[in-house]
């Protein structure tokens, strides 16, 4: 029976160090702040950005809440970011994705300024997220690289259990820009040797099986079955897929592959919850960083 990982705990237990890391800023003169903008009326977007602010205000962080309506054209959006690049209270800007099909969220994500950039989508901070030589380069003090939340919540996860990620062999299923694809580069800046997995590999079962770590970030609920886990595995579940009834259920069949995994997050209160932290954790290095320039 594998070790569950509980990303619940592990998010409070960072949530609590940025407590105290924000009040010592603010002791100093800086308060960090958040900025969203929601586009449209998209309800599951609405209840991410309400648990964003709540996120915030729990650990003292300024959020400020910009909404613009469905209609919205690229250029009113582009405007409200500008204005929120400009605002020196404003730290950190995360536009809520996914935005109206008459916005180009390439745009809209490329306008960021890349020191303000809260998801650490901006091409920049992807650009350096694959350029740094290793974990070290990427967590450099007086260098803020705003990691993509998810990406970095897994690694945390990861570096909770007592399993070493460098030369171990990883599995990625999926590859978008959001979890797939930074989780990757992540996980080989840590030393790991990693396969990236889509819906075109061939031998997928036999692929994941090979899997000391596998991470799953499909959007199809139970996906992964115990047979395509090596025993003993950590098995990282991304999925957030809802039921008819609204209940949410995980891209891995917890109930078989805890049987044979060494270590699975459950979800929900897995990866979920260390998003949020991550974004809290991003707000408030930025802060940090664009003081100091
Ligand atoms: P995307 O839909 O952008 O990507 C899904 C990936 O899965 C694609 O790369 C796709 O391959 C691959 N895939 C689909 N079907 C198969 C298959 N049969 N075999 C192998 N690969 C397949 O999803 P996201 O990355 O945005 O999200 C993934 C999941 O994680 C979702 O459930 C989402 O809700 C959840 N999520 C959870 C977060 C959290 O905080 N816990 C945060 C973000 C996402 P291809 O590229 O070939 O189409």
């Amino acid at each position: 029976m594998a070790h569950i990982i509980d990303g619940k705990k592990i998010a409070g237990s960072i949530k609590e160090l940025l407590k105290q890391e924000v009040q010592s800023l603010k002791s100093q003169g800086l308060s960090p702040g958040l900025a969203t903008l929601l586009v449209g009326n998209n309800p599951a977007s609405q209840i991410y950005v309400k648990n964003k602010h709540r996120a915030c205000q729990e650990v003292g962080i300024a959020s400020f809440d910009y909404h613009l309506p469905e209609m919205a054209s690229l250029e009113q959006v582009l405007a409200a970011v500008e204005e929120l690049n400009r605002n020196e209270k404003v730290h950190a800007i995360l536009v809520q994705l996914p935005l109206p099909s008459q916005v180009d969220s390439h745009r809209v994500l490329e306008s960021i300024l890349p020191q303000k950039d809260a998801d650490g989508f901006h091409p920049y901070n992807l650009g350096r997220l694959l350029s740094a030589k290793d974990k070290k380069e990427l967590t450099q003090k007086d260098s803020v690289i705003p990691l993509p939340c998810t990406p970095h919540g897994i690694m945390a996860l990861l570096e909770s259990t007592d399993q070493s990620i460098s030369g171990k062999q990883a599995v990625v299923i999926g590859r978008s820009v959001i979890v797939g694809k930074p989780v990757a580069a992540l996980l080989l800046a840590a030393n790991a040797t990693v396969t990236v997995a889509h819906s075109q590999t061939k031998n997928l079962e036999e692929c994941c099986a090979q899997a000391d770590i596998l991470v799953a970030a499909i959007g199809k609920s139970k996906f992964v079955t115990a047979s395509m886990v090596k025993p003993g595995a950590v098995v990282i579940d991304v999925g957030i897929n809802r039921d008819g009834e609204g209940k949410i259920w995980g891209d891995v069949d917890f109930e078989s592959v805890k049987e044979k995994a060494g270590w699975i997050t459950p979800v929900p209160g897995g990866v979920g919850p260390m998003t949020i932290v991550m974004l809290l954790k991003n707000t408030v290095e930025l802060a940090r960083g664009y003081r100091r320039k």
